[in-house]
């Protein structure tokens, strides 16, 4: 096997990393560090359902940068000697407005990285640090950021400003949208699957742990629901998504709720956790005969139909609805209850392709084509890697 290029994408509680053939065609290795902080689980895989190695830490003796440090040497050990591994690649929240394509990093530019973690408090010093680590440890490495923000930074300008005095516009309070790598890579994979109607006007549903929506014309994105942070939009599992700014003010005012009190309020305690008071994880709220759960899965739904309203609009009209991510891609329920309520735009599903969950889900005539499309922010980071490195 040649020289390779890895792939890492950190959150707050795991790393999932991968390696690939410098084409980003095929993948070696695949695995992840999960639990980080409570009980870290090493999983690395070859193909799916083989398990190369598992391994278990107890909560205190691996943080964040011991983490990397273990993922760096099971990578090491995989490529072992006369393989090299040409560079790594990075998942990177925030890119701000400066950063509209993937870059290679150095220390300047990790500096003005680190001015985005107020932006993006759950995810950019979780993606920042292995980048970090693997430089000090690692310097020669070549390294690339590739930014979920930069899929968005050709929308117009109706789409990225807020109705604030303008020159907040030009210093960067505007709306920068979210999980692009995720919808840069299901817009391709529509293409493969449906090249004439991902020339048209379709929305992809990311429906994770956090969850947004993105309108999107001839492969480019119009619109989308997150904005300014990750916590606008949709209902999450933990953030609240769209709310009145009143009612910051009013629980400030009222509850002298402090910055750091809104912040572990709306991005740690809302969403569908706060809402049913029991969990964020919707199989366990699926799995719940509890009302609260029913009411915050109610709630879920119809922040995303409301949403895809207005991104219809944004559109001027819906050619396709894609689901992707844990929810979009496992929970049939979901699926069905979003495409019924999309029934006034023309989407008609197809129960026995929801169920299976796999490429087309709408019923044949359905003016409106319904899909399932699993992503792979990986891959996309690997892509950009290799393009990168090939100039
Ligand atoms: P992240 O944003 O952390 O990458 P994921 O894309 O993995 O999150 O999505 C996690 C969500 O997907 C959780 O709410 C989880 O319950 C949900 N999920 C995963 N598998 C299923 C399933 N089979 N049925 C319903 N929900 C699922």
């Amino acid at each position: 096997m040649p020289d390779c290029l890895a792939v890492l994408n950190a959150g707050s509680s795991s790393i999932k990393f991968a390696v690939y053939d410098m084409a980003a065609e095929v993948q070696h290795l695949h695995g992840q560090i999960e639990g980080i902080g409570t009980a870290p689980h090493l999983r690395l895989a070859g193909h799916p359902g083989e398990i190369l190695a598992e391994r278990r830490w107890s909560a205190g003796e691996l943080d964040h940068d011991g983490a990397t440090r273990e993922i760096y040497q099971a990578i090491a050990d995989f490529l072992g000697d006369g393989r090299l591994l040409r560079a790594m690649g990075h998942r990177v929240v925030h890119g701000g407005i400066a950063y509209t394509a993937p870059v290679i990093v150095d220390a300047s530019i990790l500096e003005a990285l680190a001015a985005f973690v107020p932006l993006a408090p759950l995810h950019q010093p979780h993606n920042l640090a292995p980048i970090r680590a693997i430089a000090a440890h690692q310097p020669d490495l070549l390294q690339v950021a590739c930014f979920d923000t930069a899929f968005h930074r050709a929308q117009q300008w109706e789409a990225q400003a807020f109705a604030l005095p303008r020159r907040y516009f030009a210093e960067g309070v505007r709306r920068y949208g979210f999980h692009g790598l995720s919808y840069e890579y299901v817009s391709k994979a529509l293409v493969d699957l449906a090249p004439d109607i991902a020339q048209g006007r379709v929305i992809i549903a990311h429906l994770g742990n956090g969850a947004s929506l993105c309108a999107i014309h001839r492969g480019a994105s119009v619109a989308s629901t997150m904005g300014f942070t990750t916590v606008d939009g949709l209902m999450m599992g933990t953030r609240c998504g769209t709310i009145d700014p009143g009612v910051i003010l009013y629980l400030m005012e009222r509850e002298g709720l402090d910055l750091r009190g809104i912040e572990d309020l709306i991005y740690r305690r809302s969403g569908l956790l706060g809402v049913s008071g029991i969990s964020a994880d919707m199989r366990t709220l699926r799995a719940s005969k509890a009302p609260e759960a029913a009411a915050a899965i109610a709630l879920f739904e119809y922040r995303i139909l409301r949403e895809i309203g207005s991104l219809a609009a944004a559109l001027g009209g819906l050619d396709a609805l894609v689901f992707t991510a844990g929810i979009g891609e496992n929970d049939a329920a979901t699926r069905e209850a979003i495409m019924r309520g999309c029934a006034w735009l023309g989407v008609a599903p197809d129960a026995a392709r929801n169920a299976a969950g796999k490429g087309r889900i709408s019923a044949d005539p359905s003016p409106v084509s319904a899909w399932v499309i699993p992503t792979d922010e990986e891959r996309m980071i690997a892509r950009h890697t290799a393009a990168l490195l090939r100039r």
